[in-house]
């Protein structure tokens, strides 16, 4: 027994009855440990259990409970052994069918014997036939009871299956008390946090409706009741799932105001000679982001600040900008990319820019060996590199900055938001408190905007370059193969260059960077008119930087790449490129592949080569590339077509899964989730982390390690 007043999360499993060590065990598997987890371990979906159906009545495809007398029970000699056993009421017959089963199963399905049995029916070898039903065998003068609500389906693991779910979960619910009211009011045994004041302002259920809304729905609700988003009590428990969400990235964002940051730019002398040394001037889009930086920057807390623009917008002109300001002030920078291929190009471009301002680069990456690496972490650590450019070897923790002041992170969406807070920690941890601008390489859907990155002010450069005529799309079948080699020449020939984008479904990148070099072989058989180069993920760095050279000064007209040229890489005498599978990518991936071309004056066209057959949904993906190359719209589309864990990467899996909430279902929950957490913030801070406890529990402790 337990005692009274007890929390659900103070009562472990073992009390339910039934539950013994090995049981226990299993429901650890699945992260149960108490009466609260058990609760929150939500169906997945519901089936009716509610009537029994006339088996007379049932058409092939219908899912069913119907209970019959057992006319004969035999095993087949088919292809496949079965048992196979025929069940009959007084409308008309049907087949169960067992491919597995034992001699006891055989033998409780007795001709004569009361079956109830739950399944759906299938056209089979003898009329409709259900496929491992579940079945009861009612015993002599016993009534089993029908459902009362639709039955719920769990996430389950081997061993231990729906019945023992449901059992323990029903004497779990049992321990909300007669009067769920009452009881979520005195607090007796599951917390409701939420003041009385949201929940009425938002419409909500109380937690213990909710709970008991999402385990046993009633008869009326429908079975899609949760998939469409309709059920309050789903809906209750998503709004407080997003709601912890945010407030956990919102604590991120306070905990850093309260800490101390140089203030930077009041001289700003550099960043004044960096502009009127470009051969170009700024768009209004990068003149008011710039500005909002620099106020940043100015400022004695942390900047946290998220720079979104479309490709090819010039994030990384501003990003060159702020560097500057810290630099300026004796102040250290790190620029971060999440690929070597475009910490590269950063690295080549800012030697360029900043040579001429007497600054010096400086370069590291996971292959950076030896003396390279001991020399380059001295000039780092005695202040000498002013701006230091890699991968995430630059937060190593051999990496020692003299007086860092801004972290410059390109690319965010390749990096998890686990690394982005567990950075801004390890900068901590030394000390320092350092301004961090965060680029991404495509917008983000404002959806996403609000819940992944709701840590970050949002600064938008909302225009390209003037004089950019966009790119044409085509979409084009793998058949007509030879007219796509007759436009490399034709583009070749005008004295432009040409890429030619490899995608592979294989994880492996041996096998991918395999492939590039196939492809590349064949096209030089077949157009041994052109000079080809290849580049690809296994490449050491300066093979790879030597080959983007050529390419660049127009030694190779066509270049063969995986798609490690998605991002970064900037050659504006290239005016067309070949993506061979493009039905392989996400669109925003496909976009940025895109965003390589059409970085000059000339018309550039992107050929989509996609692999026949096609279905009608990858057809009406590959068209939104056709139709738009807006960035924004486009992320909407992704977001729309695949969801929240593909269009943020797998790396943000982690603190961006949800339990209950579904970024793309529950989207309009997001502006009242961001209303809340403001009053919750202001009015009730006490529950700010009951709450992130409850929702995000240890997830967040690897940003304190
Ligand atoms: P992204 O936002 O995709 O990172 P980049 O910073 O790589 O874009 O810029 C794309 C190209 O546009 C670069 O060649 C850059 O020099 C050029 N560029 C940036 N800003 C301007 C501008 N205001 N006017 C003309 N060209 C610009
Ligand atoms: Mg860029």
């Amino acid at each position: 027994m337990t005692a009274a007043g007890q929390q659900l999360h103070q009562i472990p499993v073992t009390c339910l009855k039934g539950v013994g060590a090995a049981l226990e065990k299993k429901l650890h598997v699945i992260g149960i440990h108490n009466l609260q987890d058990l609760l929150f371990h939500l169906p997945l979906r519901y089936e009716d259990r509610t009537r029994l159906v006339s088996i007379g009545s049932i058409s092939a495809g219908e899912t069913v409970q119907i209970q019959g007398e057992v006319l004969s029970t035999d095993i087949q000699f088919g292809r496949r052994r079965s048992l196979k056993c025929i069940l009959r009421d007084n409308s008309g017959f049907i087949t169960l069918r067992f491919f597995h089963f034992s001699n006891a199963q055989k033998n409780s399905l007795a001709p004569g014997s009361q079956i109830r049995c739950y399944g759906e029916a299938r056209r089979g070898r003898s009329g409709l036939e259900i496929f491992h039903p579940e079945y009861k065998v009612v015993r002599e003068n016993e009534s089993l009871l029908i459902d009362d609500c639709l039955t719920s389906i769990y996430p389950a693991t081997e061993g231990l299956g729906q019945a023992k779910l449901r059992n323990i979960a029903t004497q779990a619910l049992a321990y909300l008390g007669e009067n769920p009211a009452e009881l979520s009011q005195t607090n007796t045994f599951l917390d409701d946090f939420l003041p009385r004041e949201l929940i009425s302002k938002f419409n909500l259920h109380s937690l213990v409706d909710a709970i008991r809304l999402i385990h046993r729905p009633p008869i009326e609700a429908p079975l899609n009741w949760s998939s469409e988003g309709k059920n309050p009590g789903q809906h209750r428990l998503a709004f407080e799932e997003l709601l912890a969400h945010r407030l956990c990235m919102r604590r991120f964002k306070t905990d850093s105001e309260q800490q101390a940051a140089p203030r930077l730019g009041a001289a700003a002398n550099l960043s004044k000679k960096f502009l009127e040394q470009l051969p170009f001037s700024l768009t209004k889009g990068q003149q008011r982001v710039y500005q909002e930086i620099a106020d940043d920057l100015a400022k004695a807390c942390p900047m946290l600040r998220l720079l979104q623009g479309d490709v090819g917008s010039g994030k990384t002109v501003v990003a060159a900008l702020s560097a500057l300001h810290a630099i300026d002030d004796g102040y250290q920078v790190a620029l971060m990319a999440p690929t070597e291929l475009l910490a590269e190009q950063h690295f080549a471009n800012f030697c360029q820019w900043f040579d001429t301002l007497d600054i010096k680069v400086g370069w590291l990456s996971g292959k950076t060996k030896g003396r390279a690496r001991v020399e380059q972490l001295d000039s780092v650590g005695n202040g000498e590199c002013q701006l230091l450019i890699g991968t995430h070897a630059l937060f190593q923790d051999e990496v020692d900055y003299k007086k860092l002041g801004l972290i410059i992170i390109d690319e965010q969406h390749r990096f998890g938001v686990h690394q982005r807070l567990a950075l801004r920690e390890k900068a901590n941890r030394h000390q320092l408190n350092p301004h961090q601008l965060v680029m991404t390489a495509t917008p983000i859907p404002r959806t996403l905007a609000m819940s992944a990155y709701a840590d970050l002010d949002n600064s938008v450069i909302d225009e390209l370059p003037p004089g950019r005529i966009p790119v044409n799309t085509a979409i084009i079948s793998s058949d007509r193969r030879p007219q796509v080699m007759r436009r490399i020449e034709q583009a070749c020939s005008a004295n432009s260059q040409a890429y030619w984008v490899c995608t592979l479904i294989e994880e492996s990148e041996a096998l991918q960077c395999q492939a590039a070099e196939v492809t590349a072989e064949h096209l030089a058989a077949q157009l041994p008119a052109i000079s080809i180069g290849l580049i690809h993920g296994r490449m050491k760095p300066a093979e790879k930087a030597e080959v983007m050279q050529q390419f660049k000064q127009g030694h190779l007209q066509l270049l063969v790449a995986t798609t490690v040229i998605e991002v970064g890489v900037d050659v504006p005498n290239a005016s067309l490129m070949v993506i061979e599978n493009p039905e392989r990518l996400g669109l925003a991936q496909l976009h940025q592949l895109r965003g390589r071309v059409g970085r000059g004056s000339t018309h550039s066209h992107c050929i989509l080569l996609y692999q026949t057959p096609l279905s009608k949904a990858g057809k009406q993906r590959l068209s939104v590339m056709r139709e738009s190359t807006d960035g924004f719209y486009i992320a909407e589309k992704d977001l729309e077509l695949r969801g929240p864990g593909q269009v943020l990467g797998t790396q943000q899996t982690g603190l961006m899964s949800f339990k209950v909430a579904d970024i793309s279902r529950d989207a309009a929950l997001l502006d009242q989730v961001r209303d809340a957490s403001e009053i919750v913030m202001k009015k009730y801070p006490e529950i700010i982390d009951p709450l992130i406890q409850r929702w995000l529990g240890d997830k967040v402790n690897y940003a304190n390690v």
